[in-house]
């Protein structure tokens, strides 16, 4: 495995790839879900890069940028053992020089939810993808469902900008008893961390409800919400049901495929969670097939 942090190397160390090309960008501190994206798309292609770039852009001023988990060391090895061919991991005067100006904005699909919470977000994560598919040149991307409106985004950037790359969506790796696993999941006290649990729980529950015929997105939300209120050490960012394709939030029932997220405040970290309904499309495929494909 080549480690590289210099866009000269970089560009030597891709030119010398063969065949289909898979690029995992991650922000470092890897897990399983990370492990996952590696192993899904190194099924699909023949060499997989990845990259590690905690990207300060897509940070708010207020947010974690200086305390982000780190651990290159253990990250090498996990990418190592699993067969990454290459690891870029520029630094930050690498990725915005002095002078730095430019920058990729997609419109409607990053407003409300995650771009609502963090107006600033969607527009770092653009640029550094845009940036990274330029300087690895992949034939396909995978990215986690555990980031759905990212997915959505970043699909609505290649299709406009005309990027050649096919984007993979991963399925969510969780823990045994339903955490969905995030860097950020450090983070928590033992008490928070079984309060955590309430994200899943309750996108289990409105799934249970939408498997049994319902359909009317208020009662939906209402069980998603009134599960996270009755948990004391968790706050509410918000609970979203839009279209899986289109991420245009649902009034009316429908049969179309549907994704339920939701951001929830459990001591210092804001976790995700997600579940397309039916359940069933939680997988690779179903996710690839219907998340933010129009
Ligand atoms: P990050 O390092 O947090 O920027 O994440 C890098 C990629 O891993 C993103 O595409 C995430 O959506 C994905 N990811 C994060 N958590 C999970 C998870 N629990 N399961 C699957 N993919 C994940």
């Amino acid at each position: 495995m080549q480690i590289v942090e210099t866009i000269d190397a970089l560009r030597v160390a891709r030119a010398a790839l063969r065949g289909r090309v898979g690029l995992v960008p991650t922000m470092g501190y890897l897990h399983e879900g990370h492990r996952s994206l590696v192993c899904a798309i190194g099924e699909r292609c023949d060499q997989v890069i990845a990259t590690i770039y905690v990207n300060p852009t897509q940070f708010a001023p207020d947010e974690d940028l200086s305390t982000y988990p780190r651990d290159l060391e253990r990250d090498f090895a996990l990418l190592e053992r699993e067969g990454v061919a290459l690891v870029f991991t520029p630094s930050d005067a690498l990725m915005y020089p002095k002078g730095y100006q430019t920058y990729v904005t997609v419109e409607g699909v990053t407003q409300g939810r995650e771009g609502g919470t963090r107006p600033t977000h969607f527009r770092g994560v653009t640029t550094i993808v845009a940036k990274l598919f330029n300087l690895t040149q992949p034939d396909v991307a995978i990215f986690g469902q555990k980031d759905a409106q990212q997915v959505v985004v970043l699909r609505q950037m290649v299709r406009d900008l005309n990027i050649p790359i096919e984007i993979l969506v991963g399925p969510i790796v969780r823990e045994a008893d339903g955490l969905a696993l995030s860097s950020r999941n450090v983070y928590l006290d033992t008490p928070e961390r079984s309060a955590a649990l309430v994200l899943s729980q309750a996108l289990a529950q409105a799934a249970e409800h939408y498997d049994r015929g319902e359909r009317d997105p208020r009662k939906l939300l209402a069980v998603v919400q009134e599960l996270v209120e009755a948990e004391p050490l968790a706050v509410l960012d918000y609970v979203s049901l839009a279209t899986a394709r289109t991420f245009v939030e649902v009034a009316r029932p429908t049969e179309e495929p549907l994704l339920l997220s939701v951001a929830v405040q459990v001591g210092k970290p804001r976790l995700l969670d997600n579940t397309l309904l039916p359940a069933s499309l939680n997988t690779l495929a179903g996710a690839t097939a219907t998340l933010g494909v129009v």
